[in-house]
């Protein structure tokens, strides 16, 4: 079980979990997304036993009551999960938790391996399989486990240039060696996307949508109709939120995209600033320290769609007073 909206990082450990416990040791395991990945992830997923929980919530109650073993990925608490959360909630077995987020919900899993000091998820899970006695070494993972951790972790870290630890290294340097073929996975990741998501890319950094603050927050909302004129799919927006962070004066930068009453939001901040921060406390949020997301809901947090970037401007200018 992966957190809603699954990217790279929820993706490839599930996926890199449900056939490390098929191959070695035989187990049934189905990978349970809350709703659908991207298209760019597809390679991973194709043939693979996954439930997409979105409108099947009762194949996964009926899968969940079978199950003794629920292993959750990449997400700190139940309410990261979408229409999954309340089934997950009321489930009766075990439940493991592997996660790198900050303020992980400990308590509420039997056994839990969270560490915010790894790139991602895979990071941590390829730690853990590879302490096991009967692995020991990269070369005693399922081949597709190997790919999928690498996957998650060039994702996380957005091919290396946020989030990487030394052990970050290590571990591709070993995937690497031990025949996992990077290159063909940044073909899928980086190089497989529809012309619409560079036509989108243009608007987002378009003076009329990309707007900067005097304090250095640059911000962007994409309305239904943004989303509309260029057919976005979820996942054709991935690493716009980034692409602002590469202005000198930008400290802060902000994505929202109009959802059913509520936007979705990104945020990612230079050291020094915090995302986390922002998330938590003006858009029901929170994830890492320099990259976090959240949720504006309308009528509750603004009255309208129309009123996000004033709420956008007036929220951080008080956060970015020293
Ligand atoms: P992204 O901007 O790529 O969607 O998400 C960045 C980070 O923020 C991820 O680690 C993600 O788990 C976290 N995040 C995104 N949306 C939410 C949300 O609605 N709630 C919380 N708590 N974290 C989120
Ligand atoms: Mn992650």
């Amino acid at each position: 079980m992966v957190h809603t909206h699954p990217d790279g990082d929820a993706v490839g450990s599930g996926v890199a979990l449900l056939r490390f416990v098929r191959e070695k040791y035989g187990k049934q395991a189905t990978l349970v997304l809350p709703d659908e990945a991207p298209d760019t992830l597809s390679f991973l997923t194709e043939g693979e036993n996954v439930l997409v929980a979105e409108g099947r919530e009762e194949a996964l109650a009926k899968l969940l009551r079978s199950s003794d073993l629920l292993c959750c990925l990449d997400h700190n608490c139940a309410s990261r999960l979408g229409c999954a959360e309340t089934e997950v909630s009321g489930f009766k077995g075990k439940k493991l938790l592997i996660d790198h987020h900050l303020g992980a919900d400990v308590s509420a899993y039997d056994l839990a391996f969270s560490d915010t000091e790894v790139s991602s998820t895979c990071e941590l899970l390829y730690r853990l399989l590879k302490e096991l006695p009967e692995v020991g070494c990269a070369g005693n993972m399922p081949e597709k486990t190997r790919v999928a951790l690498m996957t998650g972790m060039t994702t996380d870290t957005n091919n290396f240039a946020n989030s990487v630890f030394p052990f970050t290294l290590t571990m591709a340097s070993e995937l690497i060696a031990s025949g996992v073929d990077r290159n063909a996975i940044l073909q899928r990741i980086y190089n497989s996307f529809r012309e619409n998501r560079f036509r989108a890319m243009s608007h987002f950094l378009s003076e009329e949508r990309m707007k900067i603050t005097p304090d250095g927050v640059a911000y962007v909302v994409f309305f239904a109709e943004d989303l509309q004129r260029f057919g976005l799919a979820d996942g054709e927006t991935e690493g716009f939120v980034n692409l602002p962070l590469g202005i000198a004066a930008v400290k802060i930068s902000i994505f929202l995209k109009e959802d059913e009453g509520h936007f979705r939001v990104s945020i990612r901040s230079k050291k020094g600033w915090s995302a986390n921060r922002l998330a938590r406390e003006c858009f029901n949020g929170g994830g890492h320290e320099n990259a976090a997301g959240g949720k504006l809901y309308f009528p509750k947090d603004i009255p309208t769609p129309a009123d996000a970037p004033s709420y956008i401007e007036k929220v951080t200018a008080r956060l970015m007073q020293p």
